[in-house]
This record gives structure tokens, sequence and C-alpha cells, in this order.
């Protein structure tokens, strides 16, 4: 019996290990099976990563649909802020000095710099035509003062009166020494969405008996921001009758060009004004006068706010 049943055990015992070697047989076609398989997720993985690939690409323009509309819906908070400034003026009656600035986003431009590249850039968007991306301006012939300096002394002193008044300002430069193009100008003034675009200038004359203030504006036909003319030249109306208002300058009037590439590259409405001339010495001795700044930084001021209350 003990025989039989070694015998038994070993039968059974040869019986299973053929079974396991078996199964190692088919344990290596499974690896091919694995093997396989994985080229398969290698396969589905690249699929997966197009897939995520394009998600995210998507994901992104949703985002970027989403900051555009976060833009329009700032934009509008501002306004609907602006319309509830301009409530609260009506009903605090509190003598406030404007009832048209709440929210409004002036950009001022100091126009020229003390560094000048001598680079050149396109008159507009997409424009072949090359014009030079920045000069120095012109000087004051009895007061001694660099339009880049005058141009700064007023953009600062309006700066602070827009702000009195209610207005967010933004300069395109904040000391005389920064190097920027007249393109660029403009786009710190398209990326900040700006309500209007005020553009600080002085003239200048080899005749030193020419004299009084022009606004220049973009023409009707622009063939780059055609859509901002009708703004534009409102804005540029308004602040010329005011300023000369205000100074007792000459108006020398609206010049209507396409020549400015500051103007052209502008999506948002705007004016260059040229404040007088500083080659004409009664003039040129007034606009470096502390007082009378005042007096044409209330000008431009008085008309931005007219221009707003229209
Ligand atoms: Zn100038």
């Amino acid at each position: 019996m003990k025989c039989n049943i070694k015998k038994i055990i070993t039968y059974m015992f040869v019986t299973v290990l053929i079974f396991i070697l078996a199964g190692c047989g088919s344990s290596l076609s499974d690896d091919d099976s694995t093997a396989s398989r994985r080229d398969d997720w290698g396969a589905e993985a690249t699929d997966e990563t197009t897939e995520v690939t394009t998600e995210v690409t998507t994901e992104k323009k949703t985002e970027e649909k989403k900051t555009e509309e976060k833009t329009t819906e700032s934009k509008n908070e501002s306004k609907a802020s602006s319309s509830d400034a301009d409530k609260s003026d009506d009903q605090a009656d509190s003598g406030s000095t404007s009832s048209s600035s709440g929210g409004k986003l002036i950009v001022l431009d100091p126009g020229h710099s003390n560094v000048v590249t001598g680079n050149t850039e396109p008159l507009g968007p997409g424009s072949g035509e090359m014009k030079a991306a920045d000069s120095a301006g012109t000087h004051g012939t009895t007061s001694g003062l660099t339009e880049i300096q005058l141009n700064f002394q007023i953009a600062t002193k309006l700066k602070a009166e827009l702000e009195a008044r209610g207005y967010t300002v933004l300069m395109t430069r904040y000391d005389n020494d920064t190097a920027i193009s007249c393109s660029e100008r403009a786009k710190i003034a398209n990326d900040a969405g700006a309500d209007a675009f005020i553009r600080i200038h002085a003239d200048g004359s080899e005749s030193s008996s020419s004299s009084g203030a022009m606004a220049i504006c973009i023409t009707p036909s622009n063939p780059y921001t055609a859509e901002t003319y009708n703004s534009s030249r409102a804005l540029s109306d308004a602040v010329l009758n005011a300023y000369v208002a205000s100074t007792g300058f000459s108006s020398r009037g609206v010049w209507e060009t396409d020549t400015m590439t500051g103007n052209n590259w502008s999506t948002v409405l705007c004016t260059l004004l040229e404040m007088g001339f500083m080659t004409n010495p009664n003039e040129d001795s007034l606009m470096a006068d502390t007082a009378f700044q005042q007096k044409m930084v209330t000008g431009i001021a008085n008309g931005i706010d007219d221009y707003f209350k229209n």
C-alpha cells in the first residue's frame, strides 16, 4: 500500500510538474501578447497625447476667449462704474470738478525722448512705407527747454490734473531717457484699452513769428484705423478749443493727415496737440512758465472733459 501511495504521489507530482511547465509556455506567449499590447498602448498613448494636446489647445483657446470676455467685462464694468460715478456725482452734488471722468482711462504721450535710436518703422500696420521711429523734436529758442522736457512737464502736470478729476492715467514714458518708437507709444494705448490717447507736442519753425496751437488727427479715409476717425476728430476739436480758450493762444485748427505713425497705429481714439511754437519767443516763454503751464493743463483737461460729456 505504502508503495502504491508513493507511486501515486510521485505520479501526481510529475503530473503537476508537467502542468506547471505547460503553464510557463503559455505565460511566455502572454509576454508576447503583452509586448504587442504595449505597442497598442504606445499607439493609444500617442493618440491620447494628441487628443490631450488638442484639448489643451482648445482649453487655451477657451481660456483666451474667457480672457477676452473678461477684458470686455472689465470694460463694461468700467463703463458701468462710470455711469455709477455719474449718478453719485449728480446725487452728491459735491462740487466735483467732473462728472464725466469716472472709470475713463487716458494714455498721455509726451512726445520725443533724449534717446533717439534712428530706427525706422512702418507708417501704419501693414504699410510698406517706412518712417523714422523717433526724433528729438524742437527746442525753446528763448526758454532753452527742449521739446522733450516741455512735453514731459505738461504731461506730468496733466496726469495729476486728470487724476484729480477722477480719470485713470498712464503715460508712454515716465522719464526723458526712455527710447520708444511712435508705434510703440500707440501700442501702449491700444494694449491698455485706453478711452483716449492724447499726444503732447510743441511746434518749431524757421520763422520766429509762427504761432498758435493745432491738433492733428487722422483723415476719414485713413487706411489703418479709419473707424476711430469720428471720435478722434471730435476729441481733437474738444481739446484744441478748450486749450486755446484757456491759454489765449490762437487756433490753427485741426489738421487731418495720415502721415503720423503714432496716430495710424492707434486703435483707440487719438489726438496729437501741438501746444504752441517753441521758436516763437512769446509762446516759448509762456509755455515754460509754471503758472501758464497750469492754464495749458487746465485747458487740455477741460477739453477731455468736454469730449466725454458729449
Ligand atoms: Zn514734437
